[in-house]
């Protein structure tokens, strides 16, 4: 049995940007720290790799700049029935590719001096006394502490049993290639998240990203659904993407359709465990928008921080783990953007105070970057009478 101080299962967003956190404290940090990832890299993972400028000030902190290919987006277009929101700033949103990026990732820990084990998958995890066993298809490890980086259906937790919630969104997605002359998305750097079919019982919103697949112009077109009322009838999502994919001159048939969920936040789950700590999709993130990365990028800097702050006391029972994400620099956010996604996917409902919701949404906006500044990435909506999703 090998025995390691810090065993992180996951090399995406949340895992790697642990281990990263761990390496900036000093070399012996990352002398420390062992990845495990089943997959080898770069593999697959579905996403619409949308990295706002949370995650990149993150990177920036980290002290990387942001190499792996990408669009730039300058502007985020907001679209609810006759109602369009332009949010311009620059470099708002990089839309990327998973594989590239969280295989760029991992090469930066590399690079740093983490060991990162590919193609090893974890198959059993046992809670001992003195740290936790790891089983993986090549080897056993006793980690004293472990970290938990498995994403939305995190095999540690399960194998932990963890408590059996449901806060699961779901998210389906395609690629569409595209002549970039013809669509102002590519032209002009914009990404548009429409939330008309919130009418219809979406929780969530259908989003059409400009990208880059292989160096070609492709949409990342998808659907969200937050599921976050589970009281409220349920939409059925993929005739919704269909319906949505049409009004845009799409026929979903001819297209590889995927889906995958995503684990949301709780301030009230579990987010440790005596020597293992949740980060990431494992932890749950934002039921809002189903904005993951920078989450989990954040994730990383908090369970780093718990982590050394646990060695030098000789305390491996992460107590204040919860109350440090609760308070950690952008994973505060999670709370309040499960409020208001609770708040806003109800509006439905409401329709007179949906209606006065639409016209005083960039009041609304700019009372919110006034009282709390660092929650505001974007400049004052402009708002257009009429829906601006045809633009060309
Ligand atoms: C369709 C879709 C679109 C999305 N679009 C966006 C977007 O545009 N912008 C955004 O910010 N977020 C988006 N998200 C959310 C984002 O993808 C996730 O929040 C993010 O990937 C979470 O990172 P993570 O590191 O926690 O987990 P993951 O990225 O899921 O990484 C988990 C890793 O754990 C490994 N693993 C799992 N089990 C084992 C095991 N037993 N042994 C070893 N390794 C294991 C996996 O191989 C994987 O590499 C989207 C999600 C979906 C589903």
């Amino acid at each position: 049995m090998r025995e390691v101080d810090i065993m992180i299962v996951g090399a995406g967003p949340s895992g790697m940007s642990t281990a990263l956190h761990l390496a900036q404290q000093g070399p012996k940090w990352a002398e420390r720290t062992v990845v495990v990832d089943k997959a080898i890299y770069p593999r697959e993972k579905l996403c619409g790799g949308a990295v706002s400028l949370f995650g990149t000030r993150i990177l920036e902190n980290l002290g990387l700049d942001f190499e792996p290919n990408h669009v730039t987006v300058n502007e985020i277009r907001i679209l609810f029935e006759d109602y369009t929101y332009i949010f311009p700033e620059k470099s708002i949103l990089r839309i990327t590719r998973r594989d590239e990026f969280d295989h760029w990732l991992v090469r930066c820990g590399e690079k740093r001096g983490i060991e990162v084990r590919q193609g090893e998958e974890v198959i059993e995890v046992v809670a001992e006394s003195q740290g936790i066993k790891v089983t993986t298809d090549s080897d056993t490890y006793l980690a004293k502490v472990l970290v938990a980086a498995d994403g939305a259906n995190s095999f540690v937790k399960r194998q932990l049993k963890w408590s059996n919630d449901s806060r699961i969104a779901h998210l389906l997605e395609i690629m569409t290639p595209e002549n970039p002359e013809e669509r102002f998305e590519f032209r002009e750097g914009v990404a548009v998240f429409d939330f008309t079919p919130m009418m219809k019982g979406l929780q969530g919103y259908y989003w059409d990203f400009p990208n880059l697949v292989n160096g070609k112009p492709t949409m990342n077109r998808g659907v969200f659904d937050s599921r976050i009322h589970r009281d409220l009838p349920r939409i059925h999502l993929k005739d919704e993407f269909e319906v949505q994919l049409s009004r845009r001159g799409r026929n979903l048939s001819e297209y590889h359709l995927k889906g995958h969920p995503i684990h949301w936040f709780d301030a009230k789950a579990e987010f440790s465990r005596p020597h293992t700590l949740l980060v990431g999709d494992a932890a749950g993130t934002d039921p809002l928008l189903g904005e993951g990365i920078p989450f989990a990028l954040a994730y990383g800097g908090a369970a780093a921080l718990e982590i050394v702050e646990g060695w030098e006391r000789g305390d491996f029972s992460f107590s204040t783990y919860k109350a440090r994400v609760l308070e950690y620099s952008l994973l505060e956010q999670l709370r309040h953007r499960a409020s208001v996604a609770r708040f806003l996917y109800r509006l439905p409902k409401r329709p007179w105070l949906l209606k006065y919701f639409l016209k005083f949404f960039p009041d609304i906006f700019n009372f919110l970057a006034k009282y709390k500044p660092r929650y505001i990435p974007a400049k004052s909506p402009r708002m257009i009478r009429g829906n601006l999703m045809d633009t060309q």
